[in-house]
């Protein structure tokens, strides 16, 4: 936990604290829901101009509930993926409508995290990073949402164990970071994964972390040399990555 908050501190101090999001511009949770699933497998660009679709074309989440499928689907076409997203769409909104009653997801507002967690798990195709984006940007709520960057740059950070799935990260990750620093931990890992630590070729050498980070040290050039006169079938560096929290 000391080398997570010493992490985040430094990011902050090189990318900025994060502007907060405030309260009076967060959307209510059932359309940061339907948001979060048209984002998946797409960019934000394209899932924000399928979610402004939809809503132009549909009066309310009712209407779209009811629409037929292809209807929605065709709303939905600058998302990806969207005959998937459509069907996902109106089956979270009738398990909604079946275990509520309505079409309104205010009521989390009033749970503690781990219920309003549990509630939004147990919909059909809302996986952690769902559940934590729409607790997260529309709650309010420190859950942590691991997208890919900040799934690899926990890992060449050894914050979390190297073969850790994303899925398991969001429950560690939420161990390591103070309630109050999760968001812009979160925001700052997604800044550092896109402009320095990228998935190829990661800018070690500029790194405002690379004092905290054991990466360098199993993956520069001595870890390479030993890398190439690895046995074949023997473990990577990867497998024998150190985890420091
Ligand atoms: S030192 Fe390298 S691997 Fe570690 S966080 Fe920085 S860019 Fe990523």
């Amino acid at each position: 936990m000391v080398r997570a908050r010493a992490i985040n501190d430094a990011l902050t101090a090189y990318y900025g604290a994060p502007a907060p999001v405030h309260i009076e511009s967060r959307r209510d949770p059932l359309s940061e829901l339907i948001l979060v699933v048209l984002s998946q497998h797409t960019s934000d660009a394209n899932s924000d101009r399928a979610f402004a679709s939809l809503c132009a074309r549909f009066p309310s989440w009712e209407a779209v509930r009811t629409a037929p499928t292809p209807e929605v689907a065709d709303a939905i076409r600058s998302g990806g993926l969207a005959t998937i997203k459509a069907v996902r769409i109106q089956r979270i909104l009738n398990q909604i409508l079946e275990r509520t009653g309505r079409l309104d997801l205010e009521f989390l507002r009033a749970l503690p995290l781990s219920e309003a967690r549990a509630f939004l798990r147990a919909l059909d195709g809302v996986g952690p990073k769902t559940a934590a984006c729409v607790l997260l940007f529309s709650l309010g709520l420190p859950a942590m949402p691991v997208d890919t960057h900040v799934h690899r740059v926990a890992r060449r950070l050894g914050l979390i164990a190297p073969r850790m799935s994303a899925e398991a990260a969001h429950d560690e990750l939420e161990r390591l970071v103070p309630a109050e620093d999760v968001y812009r931990f979160h925001v700052n890992l997604i800044r550092h994964g896109r402009q320095i630590c990228k998935a190829l070729r990661p800018r070690c050498a500029g790194c405002p972390v690379n004092h905290l980070c054991p990466y360098p040290r199993t993956h520069g050039e001595t870890a390479r040399a030993a890398e190439a006169a690895r046995p074949a079938g023997a473990p990577t560096s990867d497998a024998q990555g150190v985890v420091q929290r």
